[in-house]
């Protein structure tokens, strides 16, 4: 019987050979797109059929729509050029890592369901681990955004609270305390968003205010706890963030832990981006005070050169982790298996992509050495754009440069800050604009900043000197009134 739809082995051969050859080209000269995206909201779906084929279509068709319809609403992440927010780009080896993970189709719910899932997933994050240099006794697990780590990782602090939160819920129960969730006002919204999920409430998250160099203040942390414990609250957990999302200052994390330790919190240590620069033996150092913690999250999809998506979860306290999720109904039930792992109890989804194969590729393709190298280069590249700033007359470093970001901004003597946000914002548009670079901004207290993020693993010199004269040159037609 044969079916229309999916291909033959050997259409399939042909087209995906041709698609590699695509993505191969595309890769060597994404050059040659706008970095940003320039289509008006609405534009790509307009050019789309609003219902799906009767009959089904050829392939051809779909790569050319990619090509011609949906190229033009793509923002070139893996372009060189590429500045704003995070990168997060694709090498080689991690695309064909996802490329055959595609091809297995393995769902790693149970280990029995693809035992290679479950044990290669844990060799790759225990390498990971040691390549950033932190002790053993980490338990590991692949998820796909920082956001949903550290929701697991506030999940597993509320069961080990001890309040019977999975069974009894939180509502309709006066006994309970207010639970408080502390980090840096300088915190990634996605711990916000973990509280709310968790039903703890925005009110109880606590924003501990930062240095002049955006760290959070320790003290101040102490002080909040004392407090909090005095009113009758209950501190459940501190977020300490090691590369903040718009300066990547590193908050104190050894002196967070002693306070935390004091007053029972769990700390949970947001990495999402930095935390990989502890590849670089120089760089180990701002890990210190991570292997007291209960758990940390490190996105390899963003400063490790893995496609999206792959965040990973440590935590101390795998028990913790289990307890808040593990289930067991009937039909997952499996003989015993010695101390195989499944990974289903560990979180809220039972279905697991094998994500680790594109990471181990990416791990071993590189290397140690070459993937130091790399990290290494771009906080090198970020200092020498730092150094072209701050010898440039009328321009302002706004942020210490810790990693391979650069916090920067136009500041001729005499603007107020809403003229400065004005003229900031009008640069980044009209760069943005021209599609050579892309960078993002970001609002320190009320300065604004512009933000060159460097991590894309095709970023060269050239591109950070591109970016430097298509911000001069903006900022001169701009003052010039062009
Ligand atoms: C990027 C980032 C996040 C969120 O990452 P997702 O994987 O997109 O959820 C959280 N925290 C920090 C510090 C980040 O840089």
């Amino acid at each position: 019987m044969s079916l229309t739809g999916d291909l033959s082995p050997d259409e399939f051969r042909a087209a995906a050979h041709s698609a590699v050859d695509w993505i191969a080209d595309y890769l060597e000269h994404s050059e040659r797109y706008p970095v940003r995206s320039a289509v008006a909201p609405g534009a790509i779906r307009a050019q789309l059929p609003a219902s799906p084929p009767q009959q089904g279509e050829p392939l051809a068709a779909m790569l050319h729509d990619v090509e011609h319809t949906l190229l033009p609403g793509i923002t070139h992440w893996n372009h060189p050029a590429f500045f704003a927010y995070f990168a997060n780009s694709a090498s080689y080896p991690g695309i064909l890592g996802e490329l055959l993970t595609a091809g297995l189709n393995a769902n790693g719910m149970l280990w029995i369901t693809s035992p290679a899932v479950t044990e290669l997933e844990a060799v790759t994050l225990d390498w990971l681990r040691q390549l950033m240099a932190l002790g053993d006794g980490w338990f590991g697990q692949i998820t796909d955004t920082a956001s949903m780590s550290t929701f697991y990782a506030l999940a597993a602090a509320r069961e080990r609270a001890g309040f019977d939160v999975r069974t009894k819920g939180m509502a309709a129960r006066p006994e309970l305390p207010r639970l408080r969730v502390y980090c840096s006002e300088h915190a990634h919204s996605s711990i916000d968003k973990a509280v709310i999920a968790l039903g703890l409430g925005l009110e109880n998250l606590v924003k501990i205010p930062a240095d002049d160099q955006f760290r959070m203040r320790a003290a101040l942390l102490e002080d909040a706890i004392a407090a909090d414990v005095a009113a009758g609250y209950h501190p459940l957990a501190v977020v300490p963030c090691v590369g903040t999302t718009s300066t990547t200052s590193i908050d104190p994390v050894t002196v967070v832990v002693r306070i935390a330790r004091r007053y029972g919190c769990w700390v949970h240590v947001d990495a999402a981006y930095g935390g990989v620069a502890a590849i670089v033996p120089e760089l180990q150092y701002i890990l210190d005070g991570v292997d007291a913690a209960d758990s940390f999250v490190v996105n390899p999809h963003k400063w490790l050169f893995t496609p999206m998506d792959c965040s990973v979860l440590y935590t101390r306290d795998a028990a913790a982790l289990k307890r808040a999720f593990a289930l067991l109904p009937e039909y997952l039930v499996t003989q015993t298996q010695g101390d195989a792992v499944n990974l289903m109890d560990y979180g809220i989804q039972l279905g697991r992509r094998f994500r680790a194969l594109k990471l181990w590729m990416v791990l071993r393709a590189f290397g140690q050495d070459g993937l130091a190298e790399r990290i290494r280069f771009h906080c090198e590249l970020a200092r020498e754009f730092a150094g072209m700033v701050h010898f440039e007359g009328g321009w302002e470093l706004t942020a210490p440069v810790t990693l391979s970001l650069v916090c920067f901004r136009l500041a001729p003597s005499g603007a107020t800050e809403q003229q400065l946000a004005t003229l900031n914002a009008a640069i980044m548009e009209r760069v943005n604009a021209r599609g050579h670079v892309y960078l993002s901004h970001t609002k320190l207290g009320d300065r604004y900043t512009l933000r060159l993020a460097i991590g894309n693993i095709r970023t060269d010199r050239q591109h950070v000197e591109l970016a430097w004269r298509e911000l001069r040159e903006a900022a001169a037609a701009i003052t010039q009134g062009e």
